[in-house]
């Protein structure tokens, strides 16, 4: 990082700017060297003001939810990580329709979790999901059929060109796991969301909770990852695609390819991100030699790389493939 702007950046933050602070302790992978410089928001407006004040200094700027999707290099980030901690959330059972507002760091998993306690229906997939709802809304999460912009009803987003405002799903041009700010690799920060919900019988409510989370134990391996590394081609599904090619159970250095579900990447122990972005290649490249198939990550790779292939460097430039 340039030192005028880190002296700039001390000056402003004083002992709330962290330095060197490891990634794999923000990352649900467990992977990632250190970042130049880390700040975190408390609150939806605190956040707001950081980014505002970074986007002012020219930092470069990384912000992360719960790092559930994200493979940070081992050479860390450069500029600025903003870690988001603004974890409110309000139900509203006065409002047609019923409404549940969240500030951008409350994990989903709380919200599915209060819905369900409330006997509120629609968003019981949310439960299962370790993510927060600015990843959420950022990337179109979803499970078990349905998807973040089926409960959206508004973003309050800080955008670097047109400033603040409220986004209607239909601005933010949802498609499968992708929001426009996702496809377009906007400066666009979400701050909180309004998500719409019915009500319903609670004890079919949490039981429904209840049989995803029962779902996800016995589909999906333990241990620190990112979730489905690749998105599921039409017709198809990528862990089937990366078992019939051989290759459940690889290993490289402290990474493997679930034996339980080949579309996981776990880290055993001690893994390096170079270990698994060299798994998620073999595993691409295999696929696509046996099946003519070309598997689209739907992870992000994030950071400060040596080298890397150019299907993630086009990623990396537009933080996602275009649907
Ligand atoms: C075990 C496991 C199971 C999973 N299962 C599922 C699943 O079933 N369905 C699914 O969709 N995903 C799943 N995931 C992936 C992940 O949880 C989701 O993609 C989640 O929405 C990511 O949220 P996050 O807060 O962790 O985002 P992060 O990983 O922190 O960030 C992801 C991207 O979102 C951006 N971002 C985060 N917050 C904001 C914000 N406030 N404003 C603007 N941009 C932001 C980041 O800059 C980054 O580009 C799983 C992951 C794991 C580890």
């Amino acid at each position: 990082m340039r030192k005028e702007l880190l002296e700039k950046l001390r000056a402003q933050f004083g002992s709330d700017l962290q330095e060197g602070v490891h990634m794999s302790n923000f990352t649900t992978m467990k992977v990632g060297g250190p970042a130049d410089t880390l700040l975190i928001a408390n609150s939806a407006d605190q956040l707001a003001d950081l980014v505002a004040a970074l986007w002012q200094m020219d930092a470069p700027l990384t912000v992360l939810g719960s790092g559930s999707n994200l493979l940070v290099s081992d050479k860390g980030i450069r500029g600025v990580v903003v870690i988001n901690h603004a974890h409110n959330i309000k139900v509203n059972t006065h409002t047609d329709p019923i409404s549940v507002w969240a500030e951008s760091g409350a994990l989903m998993s709380n919200i599915g979790r209060k819905l369900a306690l409330r006997g509120l229906a629609g968003m019981e997939w949310a439960a299962t999901i370790p993510g927060t709802v600015g990843g959420a809304v950022y990337g179109n999460a979803g499970a078990f059929g349905k998807e973040t912009c089926r409960s959206l009803i508004k973003a309050d987003v800080l955008h670097k060109i047109s400033g603040r405002a409220d986004w209607t799903c239909d601005q933010l041009e949802y498609t499968y796991r992708a929001s426009k700010f996702k496809r377009d690799m906007e400066d666009a920060i979400i701050l909180s969301a309004l998500f719409e919900v019915v009500s319903g019988d609670q004890q079919e409510i949490q039981s429904s909770v209840e049989n995803y989370r029962q779902r996800r134990l016995r589909n999906q391996p333990p241990g620190p990852s990112m979730g489905s590394v690749f998105r599921n081609p039409p017709e198809d599904k990528a862990g089937r695609l990366i078992e019939a090619a051989g290759l459940k159970g690889t290993k490289i250095g402290g990474a493997i390819i679930s034996p339980k579900h080949a579309n996981f990447i776990i880290n055993e122990g001690g893994a390096k991100a170079q270990d698994v972005l060299d798994l998620l290649v073999l595993a691409r490249e295999s696929v696509e030699k046996k099946f003519n198939i070309t598997l689209i990550p739907e992870i992000e790779v994030v950071g400060d790389w040596e080298s890397i292939p150019e299907f993630l460097r086009n990623q990396q430039a537009s933080k996602a493939v275009k649907e």
